[in-house]
């Protein structure tokens, strides 16, 4: 156990780093405390339209500043808040904090939330949803749900049905990290998604691999055949851009036009970006 002086607490952490096994298992412990000491925060990223460059939607990131350990990445608690169960009250915090925040945007600006599928079991999402609707007063059709074809990987049946539940609320739902999982297209045929983002890795190289313009391709067509709008992730330079748009991507998100930012530094954003701040990033169609 840590003594109370900081320099005590600060060699406990870094004597526990020693093993990845150690880090997981010294995240899990702060993270029990991270939700009461306020020590989570969102942070925005702007979604464009492809065509206007106007911000249609801000997807929500949870951030995580320990005071120790300083800023830890998504991508590493998160797996440690799944396998301790604990995403499901994050994952409730985050739901509530992201639609009060969407409340105050314009009324033509959607946000998006992540969902981890250990969120699926029980019966409880649905119900959270709801009650973050029905406090921020945002009206169900602005609420954007990511989630990752990993919600099919067990209880197939189950899942579809929260999602059914989640859908007839209103909200809408998209398929994140589309074309990484392992059969991600016996998918679309359980269930009828509202949008397809196309993961960060086909975006890369969109411009200069054949193979991978191929695919991008592709699930442009899949996603207009099924009436999905399709997203592409991680859109970093012009090129992509230009590439996206000319096959028809209905919206961009990516470094290009904002990294995700703090719910201060948003709003003035969206006020700028409505009168279409970000049409001219990429040089016309
Ligand atoms: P994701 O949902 O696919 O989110 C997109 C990730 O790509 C974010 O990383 C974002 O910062 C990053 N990104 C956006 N544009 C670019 C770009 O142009 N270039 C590059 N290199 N990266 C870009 P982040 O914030 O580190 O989040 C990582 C993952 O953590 C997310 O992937 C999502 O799976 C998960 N995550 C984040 N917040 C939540 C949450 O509230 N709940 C759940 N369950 N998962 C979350
Ligand atoms: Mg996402
Ligand atoms: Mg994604
Ligand atoms: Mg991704």
């Amino acid at each position: 156990v840590a003594k109370s002086t900081g320099e005590g607490e600060a060699r406990l952490f870094e004597s526990s780093m020693e093993t990845k096994a150690d880090r997981e298992r010294l995240l899990r412990g702060e993270l029990q405390n991270a939700l009461t000491n306020e020590q989570f925060h969102l942070d925005f990223q702007p979604i464009v339209d492809a065509e206007t460059g106007k911000i249609v939607c801000c997807e929500a990131l949870l951030r995580w500043n320990h005071p120790k350990l300083g800023s830890i990445s998504p991508t590493e608690f998160i797996p440690a808040a799944e396998a301790s169960g604990l995403i499901v009250s994050i994952g409730r915090w985050v739901l509530e904090q992201a639609c009060n925040d969407a409340s105050r945007w314009p009324s033509d600006v959607k946000v998006a939330v992540n969902l981890s599928p250990r969120q699926f079991s029980g019966f409880g999402l649905a119900a959270s949803v709801a009650k973050a609707l029905a406090v921020s007063g945002l009206t169900p059709d602005r609420l954007e749900l990511e989630i990752t074809e990993s919600v099919f990987l067990s209880d197939t049946d189950d899942n579809i049905r929260v999602l059914n539940g989640l859908k007839s609320l209103g909200a809408r739902i998209a398929l994140d990290d589309f074309g990484t999982g392992y059969s991600s297209l016996a998918y679309l045929r359980k269930f009828s998604f509202d949008k397809l983002k196309i993961d960060r890795s086909f975006v890369t190289d969109v411009a200069v691999s054949d193979e991978n313009l191929a695919i991008v391709r592709a699930i442009i067509g899949l996603g207009r055949s099924f009436s999905a709008i399709v997203t592409a992730e991680g859109v970093e330079t012009n090129d992509q851009c230009d590439c996206l748009r000319v096959e028809g991507c209905d919206q961009l998100q990516g470094y290009l036009f904002s990294k995700p930012v703090a719910s201060a530094e948003l709003i003035p954003m969206l006020r700028e970006a409505q009168s279409g701040q970000f049409t001219a990033t990429c040089s016309a169609r």
